[in-house]
């Protein structure tokens, strides 16, 4: 966390961080800089550092605070979207030749990016189980220079074992990079577990409430956070400033967002491992979930995320998510509204035929902070 805040806990971090009263009106909520461009006194002369609002805007510099310290990082970066950060970290740290390991679960779109995109132009990757540290060293050549990992990974709800991980990167010489859009700060901080990069869609749970795309990175190395800050700015995939409020703004409540998601997705998770027609649940606050303890030593609480697989196959699945109606059937996730898909079909379609093809019996829920009871009955009904 940065100095300021080092002491405070988390709930308190997230809604000072970043946000000082207004200089000129003393406004208790950082204003929406909607500017492109900043007066000089005499040429050079610059307020603040602001030159132009690629490089830097006020409602973004909030926000990156904001974002660094509820990592506990020295810089955060904000950016368009997930995979606008993603961009820039990948081309901020790699070259051609240069080898990356990534999970054998992970978001779709950060496959497709590796897979369609970073390819070309000469980076080479392999997939691993990040949940075993065995297959993350066996996956590791002398070219690697970077080892993904999603935890809870997108949308098995895989566990790896942070500290562990960053340990097997570190002895390579390669940097861990942490996606943790599924778990939050306030779940989990990477950084803290020997993690070089925190990669987030601020789109999820940190804007969380289902109106805004946005994404982030936040490193501890200045070094390396004043590089990625020349290829955010060189690269410009920006985010912008209402964008930068919005999520400002979700995040204040994403301590008592996050209790209540984790807390309503353990009665879901718990109903449904008793479903006749469910033949397997997906989630790591089950005590039958392989990263049940990985996660419970480095998680406060287990998230909102609940994935399912159903008797009957891919049309069975797909008939559950077309019968919800409190569950709104869509894509994306960690907003305060529950959602349903189908990933084979939706989320994760660019995966088919790859190493992280997901089955086609399987329905992920984005468990919202609706009443428990609501969303047990629509289940139900669901499931018939
Ligand atoms: C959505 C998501 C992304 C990509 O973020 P966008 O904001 O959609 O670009 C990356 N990782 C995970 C785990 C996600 O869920």
């Amino acid at each position: 966390m940065s100095d300021s805040h080092s002491s405070q806990s988390f709930e308190t971090v997230a809604i000072h961080a970043g946000n000082t009263a207004d200089p000129l009106t003393g406004a208790v909520v950082p204003p929406i800089y909607q500017v492109s461009t900043y007066k000089q006194d005499g040429v050079g002369g610059l307020r603040g550092g602001y030159e132009y609002s690629r490089s830097a805007n006020p409602t973004r510099t909030a926000l990156e605070e904001n974002l660094a310290a509820l990592e506990g990082g020295r810089r955060g970066l904000a950016f368009a979207s997930g995979l606008a950060a993603e961009d820039c970290l990948l081309r901020t740290l790699l070259g051609p030749g240069d080898h990356v390991v990534i999970p054998n679960d992970a978001y779709g779109g950060t496959f497709r990016l590796f897979d369609k995109v970073v390819s070309r132009w000469g980076v080479e990757w392999s997939v691993a189980d990040t949940s075993d540290p065995a297959s993350v060293r066996a996956a590791i050549t002398p070219r690697t220079k970077a080892v993904w990992v999603e935890t809870p990974s997108n949308p098995l709800l895989g566990i790896t074992d942070i500290e562990a991980t960053a340990q097997i990167a570190r002895e390579a010489g390669a940097r861990l990079v942490v996606d943790n859009t599924f778990a939050s700060p306030y779940l989990q901080q990477p950084l803290a577990l020997g993690a070089d990069v925190v990669v987030h869609s601020l789109t999820k749970y940190m804007g969380g409430h289902s109106d805004v795309v946005g994404g982030a990175l936040v490193v501890n190395d200045t070094d390396l956070g004043e590089e990625l800050a020349y290829h955010q700015n060189a690269m410009g995939a920006v985010a912008g400033p209402f964008d930068s409020w919005l999520v400002l703004r979700g995040v204040k409540t994403l301590a008592v967002r996050m209790d209540r998601h984790s807390e309503n997705a353990t009665r879901i998770a718990d109903m449904l491992t008793r479903h006749p027609r469910v033949t397997n649940v997906l989630y790591p606050g089950l005590d039958s979930h392989p990263g049940h303890e990985i996660a419970a030593k480095q998680m406060k609480a287990f998230g909102g995320m609940v994935s399912f697989q159903v008797e009957g196959g891919e049309e069975a699945a797909v008939a559950v998510c077309d019968r919800a109606r409190l569950f709104t059937l869509g894509e994306s996730l960690g907003g305060v509204e529950s959602l349903i898909e189908h990933p084979g079909r939706m989320t994760h379609a660019s995966t088919a035929g790859s190493a992280l093809e997901v089955p086609s019996d399987l329905v992920r829920l984005s468990v919202g902070i609706e009443s428990a009871d609501d969303l047990l009955a629509d289940l139900q009904q669901a499931l018939g």
